[in-house]
Order: structure tokens, then sequence, then C-alpha cells
């Protein structure tokens, strides 16, 4: 069966298609992706022949290490791609495929980077630096119940 999945960004001047099937979402909180995005990285992968791309003089690439580039939209600011230079694979933010994108999360990775203003608790797997390294479970508690969602009984008999 012949896959394909539409993405855009914001002001809809980059047009992306991506062929066959895509990787499962990981979830990168490394201090690049939280500076770019204000919070995290969700990115799907593609191979680079499977991967159409219309207005590419819109996007602007930021070498933000000397081991990779990310792809944004010169326009709308819009974060598009990761790409390891080099690599004949290019990962696509999942947030600019049109819904619904049928993908599935698969883990989250530079945890130890991450905002300290929110917390992981999916129960998916958690790195704390790249997917090589030895999974750790340091911020993988279990998050409370937020307090006073609702009132309790007792609280209601009171007023
Ligand atoms: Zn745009
Ligand atoms: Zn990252």
């Amino acid at each position: 069966m012949k896959q394909s999945r539409d993405a855009s960004c914001l002001c809809g001047a980059v047009l992306i298609r991506a062929h066959g099937a895509l990787r499962r979402v990981v979830f990168c909180h490394c201090s690049q992706c939280r500076k770019q995005t204000g919070l995290y990285f969700a990115a799907t992968k593609v191979a680079d022949e499977q991967l159409e791309v219309d207005g590419q003089e819109s996007i602007s690439w930021y070498q933000a290490s000397d081991f990779a580039k990310r792809g944004f939209c010169r326009i709308c600011g819009s974060a598009l791609f990761w790409k390891v230079i080099g690599s004949n694979a290019t990962s696509i933010m999942a947030g600019q495929l049109e819904q619904r994108s049928g993908l599935e999360p698969a883990m989250h990775i530079f945890t130890a980077d991450k905002g300290d203003y929110y917390d992981i608790c999916d129960g998916l797997p958690q790195h704390e630096r790249s997917t090589g390294d030895v999974p750790v479970a340091r911020n993988n508690r279990v998050c409370a119940k937020p307090r006073l969602a609702r009132p309790s009984a007792e609280h209601l008999a009171l007023g």
C-alpha cells in the first residue's frame, strides 16, 4: 500500500510530503531543541529519497553544532527539520503533519536537559542523553494527581 503524509509550516510557504512508513515520534528535550522551540522537539524521520519539499527557498538552515543542522521557515519561524550533516535521512517535526498523522510515540531523549517546569508522565522510555546511553528513570516518576481538581464530597458538605 502506498502511503504518504502531508505537512506544512504555519504560513504554508513550505509544503512537505513524506512517503512510506515514518519512524515513531521521538521527543528531544535537549537545550538546543528547548531554545529553538520554547519547549521540546517531537520528531519523526524519513529517508531523503522519500521526502518531497516544496518551497525550499523559504527554508533557512541553522547549524547549531558540528553534528547537525536545523531547518525552519524563514517567514513564519516554524521548526521543520533536523538533519545530521551528511546523512541521507531527515527528521520532520511531527507537529507539522496534517492530522490525523497515525504516528505512535517512541521515547524521550536528553531528559537531563529538559525545562524544570514540566514533568514527563506518559510512561514512555526516558533517556538522560541520546538513545545509545543507559536509560535512567531519574525523571520517570509517577505524576501526582492535580490537587483540588474537583471538590471533594467533604468540601461540598461544608458549602
Ligand atoms: Zn512558514
Ligand atoms: Zn534536541
